[in-house]
């Protein structure tokens, strides 16, 4: 098995909505993140970050959305190019899992044409929802003529503990991270379970989470599991992109 994080887009936000303390308009960049992991044959996505075209215009894809959520310094990478540098290209991949259904997470789907999807089952519901374009869901990243698979329990991908979603909800209602067993390394991948590292150390909760309850639930499950050995890694801290997460490096 190995295992690459990619640069698959770059936003800035209101730092506050993170950082529920702060009092001023500060703003910061947050990485967007995609995990490609080889195994068993098998190319697997988890996350497929922001769609190209959002550095060129964001409004035409995203709307007042990109009005919050701004992408900043590209510079003419994402999830497609990112995959070519590694020598994969879209119609490689074989499996898409979606930690959750916001346009930085789902952005390139349309790509992978003969990939299968998986995604829970509350987060199909939730991005169908009447007010799902309130609750930061814009139903053409996400709903697409692909092979789709609904999950709603933790989901063990090849049977072999390997490789295995868990529900964290909070952020949104079908919100899911991975866990990741390599043969040196075991990570949990947490996506906007948990946005910054910090969050979880001084149980912030976000101000765009969905039901604060829950994602305090999810901080405590993503504590046991870190605890037992494996290393977060969190949906968009641009400290632990930058220093710990070592770009480039293959993971095995
Ligand atoms: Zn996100």
């Amino acid at each position: 098995m190995n295992l690459h994080f990619l640069n698959s887009g770059r936003v800035q936000m209101k730092k506050k909505i993170f950082v529920p303390n702060l009092t001023t308009d500060e703003k910061f960049e947050l990485p967007v993140i995609s995990t490609y992991i080889n195994y068993k044959k098998t190319n697997i996505l988890f996350d497929t970050g922001c769609h190209p075209s959002v550095e060129i215009n964001a409004f035409e894809r995203w709307g007042g959305l990109s009005k919050i959520m701004k992408p900043i310094n590209m510079n003419g990478k994402n999830l497609i190019t990112e995959l070519a540098t590694i020598g994969i290209s879209p119609d490689d991949i074989d499996l898409v899992i979606n930690s959750h259904l916001h346009p930085d997470h789902c952005g390139c789907n349309e790509f992978f044409k003969n990939a299968e999807f998986y995604c829970h089952e509350k987060e199909i519901q939730s991005a169908n929802h009447e007010n799902a374009n309130l609750m930061g869901y814009i139903k053409k990243e996400w709903d697409l003529p692909m092979k789709l698979k609904t999950l709603n329990h933790n989901f063990d991908v090849f049977d072999d503990s390997r490789i295995v979603t868990i529900n964290l909800p909070g952020h949104t209602p079908g919100s899911i991270g991975l866990l990741v067993n390599l043969e040196k390394t075991r990570f949990v991948i947490a996506s906007d379970a948990l946005s910054l590292e910090r969050n979880l150390d001084k149980e912030e909760v976000p101000k765009n989470a969905w039901n604060p309850q829950l994602i305090l639930k999810s901080y405590e499950e993503l504590k046991i599991i870190k605890k037992s050995g494996y290393i977060i890694v969190c949906g968009h801290d641009d400290n632990q992109w930058k220093n710990n997460l070592d770009m480039g490096v293959i993971y095995n």
